[in-house]
């Protein structure tokens, strides 16, 4: 018999999509947003180094060993160099916020220019993070197995809810990037919905604006946010959350007791773990392992 007390959440992107897909078709399109600021050699060169600098960022983030790090020009100091460039430039976003916005498209165009001494406007840094997500989103596709399970839940009567990170859209004011969280949220939150036109079916989106994953907080957030959607109080062991990163998506909420955590690894055998974390190769699977 189904358990009708399940309520499903899933992390988006490597999970539902895959954004860097999309990332060098943007490019082309964000370069050409870039002449209309500046001439065309100074447009090509910031492009090249917006996409060195994500790709930098994704390094950052993916890689662990020194070995691993050999492969990457620059290494592991160019990545921490960046790291501090970007912290630089949100200072008053961590005065304020305690924290900045990593991934902020406004920062690494900023820094891209910078180098070359070309003067982009506040709002036209916003503007050309537009350009970039929205082309992003246009273009992409939520992955097919996705979009299965999302509809078998659908037909099931399970609610869905996605948890996704922030965009980081940054604004600024005097020279300083500013960070807003309802426009930095909102934003995302129209991004996700414009999946939904795309098959993927789901009842709300609970952006990381202003806190992100991995904090409690956000989790604690996405919960009020959840039971406000459903007109009732939820218990913690109700919850099913699916993600591909065990830090980000699984570990917070397993210490709030979660009711299970699945871990999506694409291409390894399915298998439980322990207690009510499993692991599964094809989000399909999630179907047969709990039994839905
Ligand atoms: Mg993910």
């Amino acid at each position: 018999m189904r358990d009708n007390r399940r309520i499903f959440l899933f992390d988006v992107n490597h999970t539902l999509i895959n954004t860097a897909l999309y990332h060098t078709q943007a490019l082309e399109v964000l370069e050409k947003g870039l002449k209309k600021h500046t001439d065309a050699k100074s447009a090509s060169y910031i492009t090249e180094r917006y996409d060195e600098i994500f790709l930098l960022m994704v390094a950052g983030f993916l890689l662990k060993t020194d070995k691993e790090w050999k492969e990457i020009r620059g290494g592991r100091t160019s990545y921490l160099e960046l790291m501090k460039l970007i912290t630089k430039h949100q200072e008053e976003v961590k005065n304020k916020w305690g924290f900045i916005k990593k991934w902020s498209r406004e920062v690494f165009l900023k820094i891209a220019a910078e180098e070359i001494d070309v003067d982009i406007t506040p709002q036209a840094l916003f503007e050309l993070g537009t350009v970039y997500w929205d082309t992003i989103t246009r273009l992409t596709e939520p992955l097919e197995e996705g979009k299965k399970l999302l509809s078998h839940l659908y037909s099931k009567g399970y609610p869905v809810y996605l948890l996704t990170s922030s965009d980081g859209r940054l604004t600024s004011n005097n020279g300083f990037f500013e960070y807003d969280p309802k426009l930095s949220g909102s934003y995302k939150k129209n991004r996700m919905k414009a999946l939904s036109l795309k098959g993927l079916k789901f009842r709300d989106v609970i952006v990381g604006d202003p806190e992100d994953k991995p904090l409690p907080g956000y989790y604690e957030r996405a919960i009020k946010t959840i039971e406000k959607d459903m007109k009732k109080k939820i218990h913690i062991s109700s919850f099913v959350m699916i993600g591909n990163s065990f830090e980000d998506d699984l570990e917070t909420l397993m210490e709030m007791n979660v009711g299970t955590g699945v871990l999506f690894k694409k291409g390894s055998s399915p298998m439980k773990k322990k207690n009510d974390i499993y692991r599964v190769g094809n989000l399909m699977e999630v179907v047969d392992l709990l039994s839905l």
